[in-house]
């Protein structure tokens, strides 16, 4: 399968369903508290999924159940939303896409339940940094492992912290998972030539212990096997044409956290 490369009139789509992507994960992040349970914040995003005119992409995606996925302390991603209920001090990982008009959105955040611990505030804030720094390393005329050099280069910079080989991001588009895979560690200068048009996903996931993982019986649900906490965040950017950055499911664009790396976002969509 060969990258596909947007217009800007393809972008504006996709910034659609960026945006409700967006406003679906602040809705959630603002109902997580002890005592909820996972299945409910589940049915919290797909009621906003389709009122906002988009169709959940996790639902039934390789016989996916639910709408998000709901990842808690020693699950790292691809939990299955169900009767869990969340207790303070939990670390939640909540993964989320939506459909419109057929262009696609994918974004995750991590959330520590009050009180929090500092170990666990710390490894979230690690791997969204990790993220920004990965995002704000993509220039038009460089190569894809750009981004996967500065995530590692982050994580490392920060601490011991395990970073995940098994998964990484992905372009997006008119489907959820298309060209290039996108690794959270490695040289830079490698991998398809970044350009105009593209749209990635960039998701490092990382642990308070080693980067060895496994999928338990569920078939879906990834957890640490020494048991240590994960942390997964995840946004969809796009090169612009006027060869800018525009983050498609952060609700500002990205303009804020990319202004803190010294990089200007697109001014050609809102
Ligand atoms: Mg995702
Ligand atoms: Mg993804």
């Amino acid at each position: 399968m060969a990258i596909e490369y947007k217009s800007l009139d393809e972008l504006k789509l996709m910034r659609k369903a960026g945006l409700l992507v967006a406003q679906t994960l602040a809705l959630i992040k603002s109902s997580i508290k002890p005592g909820i349970t996972t299945l409910e914040l589940d049915q919290i995003a797909e009621k906003n999924i389709r009122d906002g005119g988009g169709i959940p992409s996790f639902k039934g995606y390789h016989g996916f159940p639910g709408s998000i996925c709901a990842s808690v302390n020693d699950e790292i991603v691809h939990g299955i939303p169900g009767e869990r209920v969340l207790q303070s001090g939990d670390v939640i990982s909540i993964d989320c896409g939506a459909i419109i008009d057929g262009w696609h959105g994918d974004a995750a955040f991590t959330y520590v339940v009050e009180p929090v611990d500092t170990n666990d505030l710390r490894l979230s804030s690690v791997c969204e940094g990790s993220m920004w720094r990965g995002i704000a390393a993509a220039k038009v005329g460089g190569r894809l492992t750009d981004i996967s050099y500065e995530i590692e280069k982050y994580i490392n910079s920060q601490g011991k912290y395990g970073i995940l080989r098994e998964y990484g991001g992905h372009g997006i588009g008119s489907e959820m998972h298309m060209e290039p895979h996108v690794l959270n560690y490695g040289r830079k200068g490698f991998g398809a030539e970044l350009v105009v048009g593209m749209a990635l996903a960039i998701e490092p996931m990382i642990t308070l212990g080693t980067e060895r993982m496994r999928v338990m019986a569920d078939k879906w649900t990834v957890t640490s096997v020494d048991g240590s906490r994960g942390a997964h965040w995840e946004h969809t950017f796009a090169l612009m044409p006027d060869e800018k950055l525009f983050v498609l499911t952060a609700l500002d664009g990205g303009r804020e956290k990319l202004a803190e790396l010294g990089v200007e976002i697109s001014t050609l969509i809102s």
